[in-house]
């Protein structure tokens, strides 16, 4: 009798019970219980791949940091850092850095590894990370802001690089907090290194068009979704939720090609007009008051009635875990676009979806902001800088034909464009983590 080899797979190590949860655990859900969530609905479709997929589950490293600064007033302040290298698998770490008061380990978690799946799904070729200062800026100086930025910078300074992780802006941070990102960096390396950071002011080393990608990827995206359901983005009516550089960019490209924005929403209310709100009116209108509350050329929305207002196009451009099983239902939307990052939970996910309506997820929908800094970054690196036209037919060239493979993946598998997205941008990941192999 021919003897059989012995079993090849090792026995699963023994169960180990824990008296404390684990930073990684599901039960801590918050964006990054999302985010594990999402992990398991792509992990069937990744074939001999699914062997890694723990990886995914895991941030590669997480660096929390002590950020003291002096007050104005005399006192001394700390305020909690965080910077994530979820995944450094394709390149290195990239993400941007975000100042709000409701920022946790768990959050910046999640926004890391959603720029690992962003970046694999437009192919550039970076990993992903993402940082974070637990802060309302609104309350800071500009002296105190400075000061806090800077040392938060030389706090993580000893993970970022431009070989190693580029920061970028993100909720509350803008071209004035990288320029002095980089100034600190390289201050404290030695050397002027514009390509530590991207989404810098043009004249030191930013690029033209990195501050609008964000809303122009967005605009693109819906405009070719909207192309596969037949809905024309002429007369098309918008509902936007955050009028930031994301929302309010996507905003007025869609007002521009002949879309009616009909409501939009941010933390200080909300304003209608079925006929259309006058965007740039009303980007100036923020501008000045900071935010869309009180203008002029509309009525008054109560918070929350956003989700449930008559339009085709609901862009949720504000912050994650917006979209739930609580508001879900009453959305009339055709098709939702994610400017923001996480902004629906799973469980909002599959009742838009079982609804029919089509939603373009986060991962593919937002990353033209991300697009332009690897294109800022390639441009520092070779000191040679391209004319904004260059830009934005290269940004738009990467964005549709991301989409297109999404779309067809979506089709091919009958599953959603969020675990689309994820099937092909963890592929990329994981593929990309089997050629390297496990070290040592
Ligand atoms: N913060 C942006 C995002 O969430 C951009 C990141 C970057 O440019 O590195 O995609």
């Amino acid at each position: 009798a021919i003897k059989k080899p012995a079993a090849k797979t090792p026995a699963a190590p023994k169960a180990q019970t824990h008296a404390l949860p684990s930073y990684l655990d599901h039960q801590h859900l918050g964006p990054w219980g999302v985010y594990l969530q999402q992990v398991d609905r792509v992990t069937p479709y990744l074939g001999h791949l699914a062997r890694w997929v723990e990886t995914l589950k895991r941030p590669k490293r997480a660096l929390i940091v002590d950020v003291p600064i002096e007050m104005d007033n005399g006192t001394i302040a700390h305020f909690e850092g965080y910077r994530v290298q979820h995944n450094v698998s394709r390149g290195p770490g990239k993400g941007g850095v975000r100042f709000h008061q409701d920022v946790t380990l768990s959050e910046v978690m999640a926004l890391a590894a959603w720029m690992s799946v962003k970046n694999a799904a437009v192919n550039v070729p970076y990993g992903g990370a993402k940082g974070g200062i637990r802060v309302d800026p609104r309350n800071l100086s500009q002296g105190e802001l400075e000061r806090m930025t800077r040392r938060y910078t030389s706090e993580i300074g000893i993970i970022i690089g431009p070989n190693k992780d580029i920061p970028a802006p993100d909720v509350n941070t803008n071209e004035k907090v990288m320029a002095w990102m980089m100034d600190t960096y390289s201050m404290n390396t030695g050397a002027t290194a514009t390509g530590v950071v991207t989404g810098k002011p043009i004249d030191m080393g930013g690029s033209l068009g990195r501050r609008e990608a964000t809303g122009r990827g967005v605009f693109t995206v819906a405009v070719e979704a909207a192309g596969q359901i037949g809905l024309g983005i002429e007369g098309a009516r918008v509902a936007v939720q955050g009028f930031g550089n994301v929302g309010g960019i996507a905003g007025k490209l869609f007002a521009e090609a002949g879309s009616l924005v009909v409501a939009v929403e941010d933390h200080t209310g909300g304003i209608c007009n079925d006929k259309g709100l006058n965007v740039p009116k009303l980007l100036e209108h923020v501008a000045k008051t900071g935010g869309v509350a009180g203008f002029k050329g509309g009525e008054a929305l109560p918070l929350g009635e956003l989700w449930g207002y008559k339009c085709d196009i609901l862009i949720p451009a504000a912050l994650e875990g917006q979209l739930t099983k609580a508001n879900a239902g009453k959305v009339k939307a055709k098709m939702v676009i994610e400017g923001a990052n996480g902004p629906t939970t799973p469980e909002a996910d599959d009742i838009l979806g079982d609804k029919g309506i089509l939603v373009v997820p986060d991962v593919i929908a937002n990353a033209g902001g991300v697009t332009v800094s690897y294109f800022e970054w390639v441009q520092d690196f070779s000191s040679f800088f391209w004319s904004e036209d260059e830009i934005n037919q290269r940004l738009v060239k990467i964005m549709k034909d991301a989409f297109a493979t999404v779309w067809q993946t979506a089709q091919q598998h009958k599953v959603s464009l969020r675990t689309a997205t994820f099937i092909v941008a963890c592929t990329r990941i994981l593929h990309a983590r089997e050629l390297r192999g496990l070290y040592p």
